[in-house]
């Protein structure tokens, strides 16, 4: 018997999925536009009608506070994920988290409890980091994580971050105002669809994860000679394009070497100049995104990328230039959070698979400063960052209802213990 209640848990997700809809299932909803603020808006009205305090901050995130003690200096338990999408996404993404965590605590304030220290529930901005090529913005931005540079970003239309933060309606010569004291905050609870095939392949509905693999984003630019496609001879051309492709090619190559390893490399954009189908590309500029449990093994795959790098460039008269958008290591989710899910798990008669995550999550960010612990879902056919993206109604209530007690559980304990086990806990 479920707890809380799926019917309205999955309204609200069809209900959400209409904004920015594209096709019969798809979404596209790109941080801090028109899209995201009509879905925060939409999110933020029902935040208001659980009797949430809700409030969007200068970062763009919508954060609904329950101050059920009333006391100003409470640790914060914070539950969420976030409402924005890839330009080509699906409806589970993120939104699982958001309003699953809402329907949670719906389903509290109708049972009448009353948690022990104050609790909120975070739609974060700009977890994807499609539109301006860095993710999980809003929520380091709370945490004063924000590096360098980053309002400067600029979208493939030209629009800055600062520019589309504006037309949001955030102020970003705020932002410090909407940074947390971070040792108030005592553990981060997120929900999020597997977007992998792993519990799909063992027929188990929800997961626990113990950690997440650490991406590393970097940008490459490679630099040779444009020259008119018809008269430049073979032996004489320095062609960008060229010397990308066996890169790409290369890449492939090495993250495949330890067979059974969850070790993924992709290029997943690439830009030609000038673009042109007579002219030899003088210029080509493509994305890695490498991840890792083992943040050993991504360094040797690093460095043997440079390795490639340098001799393509040898053979084919090319400069190059890598640009590092984001270097994470892996980091473990908390034992003890982990133990509750299980406990809990058992209850509703499930036995959750324990998996790593591959995608970066808002947990991420927050892993940083507080405990954390996630919940997946099973994903139709591992499909995610697509509209075909699907997760049944089935299985989101069921991991809802074991986000709902999870909360339960870590709300009726106590105020202030904030004891979190920095060191890594290594599991699988
Ligand atoms: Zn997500």
């Amino acid at each position: 018997m479920l707890k809380i209640n799926a019917e309205r848990l999955n309204g609200r997700i069809s209900e959400l999925a209409k904004i920015g809809k594209i096709g019969e299932t798809g979404v596209s909803r790109l941080a801090h536009s028109k899209e995201d603020k009509e879905a925060v808006l939409k999110v933020k009205g029902w935040m208001e009608e659980i009797g949430l305090t809700a409030r969007i901050d200068d970062f763009g995130n919508l954060i609904g506070r329950w101050d059920a003690a009333e006391t100003a200096d409470q640790k914060i338990l914070m539950v969420g994920s976030h409402i924005d999408s890839q330009p080509y996404g699906g409806r589970f993404d993120g939104a699982i988290g958001v309003l699953g965590g809402l329907e949670a605590l719906q389903t509290m304030k109708e049972n009448n409890l009353t948690p022990s220290l104050a609790i909120e529930l975070a739609a974060f901005a700009d977890e994807e980091g499609s539109r301006f090529n860095k993710g999980l913005f809003g929520v380091r931005g709370i945490l004063g994580r924000l590096e360098d540079g980053e309002l400067e970003r600029k979208d493939k239309n030209g629009v800055s971050r600062k520019e589309a933060l504006l037309e949001f309606g955030c102020n970003p010569d705020k932002f410090k105002e909407s940074e947390y004291d971070t040792s108030r905050i005592s553990s981060f609870l997120e929900l999020h669809i597997e977007q992998g095939p792993v519990l799909e392949d063992k027929g188990e509905a929800v997961g626990i994860v113990t950690g997440i693999s650490g991406p590393l984003w970097l940008t490459v630019e490679l630099t040779g000679l444009a020259g008119h496609a018809g008269s430049v001879p073979m032996p004489m051309r320095q062609d960008a394009l060229v010397g990308a492709a066996k890169v790409i090619i290369k890449l492939n190559e090495l993250v495949k070497e330890i067979p059974g390893a969850p070790t993924v490399g992709t290029v997943g954009n690439l830009e030609v100049f000038p673009d042109s189908r007579n002219i030899i590309p003088e210029k080509v500029t493509f994305t890695v995104d490498l991840r890792d449990i083992d943040e050993k093994r991504r360094d040797e795959i690093e460095n043997a990328l440079h390795r490639e790098l340098d001799e393509v460039s040898n053979e084919n008269g090319l400069t190059y230039n890598i640009r590092e958008d984001t270097r994470n290591e892996p980091r473990f989710c908390s034992e003890k959070i982990m133990d509750i899910m299980r406990a809990e798990s058992k209850e509703m008669n499930l036995q959750p698979p324990e998996l790593m995550s591959g995608p970066f999550h808002d947990s991420l960010a927050m892993s940083y400063v507080c405990d954390y612990g996630m919940i997946f879902v099973r994903s139709k056919a591992g499909i995610s960052h697509n509209p075909k993206e699907y997760s049944s109604p089935e299985d989101i209530a069921l991991g809802t209802d074991l986000l709902y007690r999870t909360i339960v559980k870590m709300a009726a304990e106590s105020t202030n213990e904030n004891s979190r086990a920095d060191g890594r806990v290594s599991h699988e």
